[in-house]
């Protein structure tokens, strides 16, 4: 090449570069998922132990999600409904089944915008074997493959060396803009917190039972027709464990934050944090429980969104959001188009303060158990098909339940009557949504009578 081809050349290939970068001005934007992670158990969410002061602190700078509901009730096809904006019945990928790569991502979104895409997930169900890499530059699953059990949560990569992965990604890359998924798996069970962790919540002479998958298996309901009782004692450890786990887990942000802080400057950056669902501890009769049902100990998980230069930060969101609404919202805020299939809603207006009631879904497929869930601000519908016996053989009890969230928070009272106009038009709607969700993505809206939907807008489910 001649000097002059060669200026050209040069030239030519600066303005590439130039035209293919998205503008500096564009932000960064942080997903962290902190796996099994419930709600209740947050101290910015209410909870009386210091499980969470990292969390807490970058509440105060968040806008936070009161009631952030996930699609499902556990990791797979929950994270998949993150990444995809798509219902589980809509995107398919649960257990054995992988994503179909004609399905567009929130990364792959955010990789055509000129956004360098990097994930560092620490379980097989946030695997590129199910599709999660799609869209991703770089895409790391840190499980330990020499101990791959499943059941038990062995083989996940604790926080603190996916923090180092992480860390050692932020040395070598590149000036665009970056989208970084980080996903920590520690309050999963096993419940055995790293050193300090596992006494800090702990009565001095505790009872002898472990956080074990092995040992606290015989007290899961879904797995056994009549399962051993846990004492009050032995639960209080067991849950002690598991908030070993989350002080452990938020140690770990705390630190991944002022790596993040240090080497993206965190002002031009919407950093969110949530969790894929919560974690039973006999609020149902069952300990393990998540998969099985669909109760708000399952369902209800954090979900914080700090905004570039902290807008707003400090405020609450009240109205239900899906974990499916959050890829819309961020599109929403970088002014990308959103893929045409994403199901979820931009929550941009709630975010900025111009709240509406509405509803979100939940699904349940697995175990032979099919469940549907329609969550209100003050009423939830669960609806359980008749498919008999689960696959570990236990009878399912099919049906309707309809609580009163804000009379009875746990619940514990089924208000469900087919005789009452709330059950019925709920129920209609839940029919309805859930068609809208299962069919694919080129529905009809609703269809509800002129007395279903007054019913349902003094509710506040319709306007
Ligand atoms: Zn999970």
């Amino acid at each position: 090449m001649t000097r002059v081809g060669l200026l050209v050349g040069l030239g030519l290939s600066l303005l590439g570069a130039f035209s293919c970068a998205p503008g500096a001005e564009r932000p960064h934007v942080i997903l962290i998922s902190i796996d099994t992670l419930r709600a209740d158990h947050v101290g910015c969410y209410g909870y009386d132990r210091p499980t969470t002061p990292a969390i807490d602190a970058l509440a105060l700078e968040s806008i936070r999600f009161e009631n952030a509901i996930s699609q499902a009730g556990w990791t797979l096809p929950s994270h998949m409904s993150l990444m995809t904006s798509l219902m589980p019945s809509q995107h398919g990928v649960t257990q054995e089944r992988a994503l179909n790569p004609a399905i567009v991502t929130l990364a792959e979104s955010l990789q055509n915008a000129g956004y360098t895409t990097a994930g560092f997930a620490s379980w097989i169900y946030v695997s590129e074997n199910y599709g999660f890499g799609q869209g991703f530059d770089e895409y790391r699953t840190l499980v330990d493959t020499r101990r791959l059990d499943v059941a038990g949560g062995g083989g996940a990569f604790p926080a603190g060396r996916v923090v180092d992965a992480v860390q050692g990604w932020l040395s070598r890359r590149g000036d665009d803009p970056v989208f970084l998924f980080v996903h920590l798996f520690d309050p999963h069970m096993d419940y055995v917190p790293p050193g300090e962790y596992a006494e800090m919540f702990a009565e001095a002479d505790p009872p002898s039972i472990d956080g074990r998958y092995e040992t606290l298996k015989r007290y899961i309901r879904g797995l056994n027709e009549s399962p051993a009782s846990l004492s009050p004692r032995e639960l209080h450890h067991v849950e002690s464990l598991y908030d070993g786990e989350i002080r452990y887990v938020d140690s770990q942000i705390e630190e991944l934050l002022a790596s993040l802080d240090a080497s993206l400057g965190l002002g031009n950056c919407h950093l969110i944090l949530l969790s894929d669902h919560g974690e039973e501890f006999m609020d149902h009769g069952s300990i393990e429980g998540h998969g099985w049902t669909l109760y708000e100990e399952v369902v209800h998980v954090p979900l914080l969104w700090r905004l570039p230069a902290k807008a707003r930060g400090g405020g609450t969101v009240a109205a239900p959001v899906g974990l499916i609404d959050v890829a819309p919202t961020l599109l929403d805020y970088l002014q990308i188009d959103a893929p045409e299939a994403f199901r979820g809603k931009s929550r941009r207006t709630a975010m900025e303060g111009d709240e509406s009631p509405g509803y979100v879904l939940s699904e349940n497929d697995r175990f032979n158990i099919e469940m549907r869930v329609l969550r209100g601000e003050r009423y939830k519908l669960i609806h359980t098909a008749d498919s008999g016996r689960n696959a570990a053989g236990v009878p399912i009890l099919a049906g309707f339940e309809l609580y009163d969230l804000v009379k009875d928070p746990a619940e514990a009272v089924n208000l469900y009557d087919p005789e009452d106009g709330r059950s019925h038009a709920l129920v209609a709607l839940l029919e309805a949504s859930s068609g809208e969700a299962g069919a694919g993505v080129q529905n009809p809206a609703a269809e509800l009578s002129e007395e279903q939907l007054e019913l349902l807008r003094s509710l506040g489910y319709v306007q």
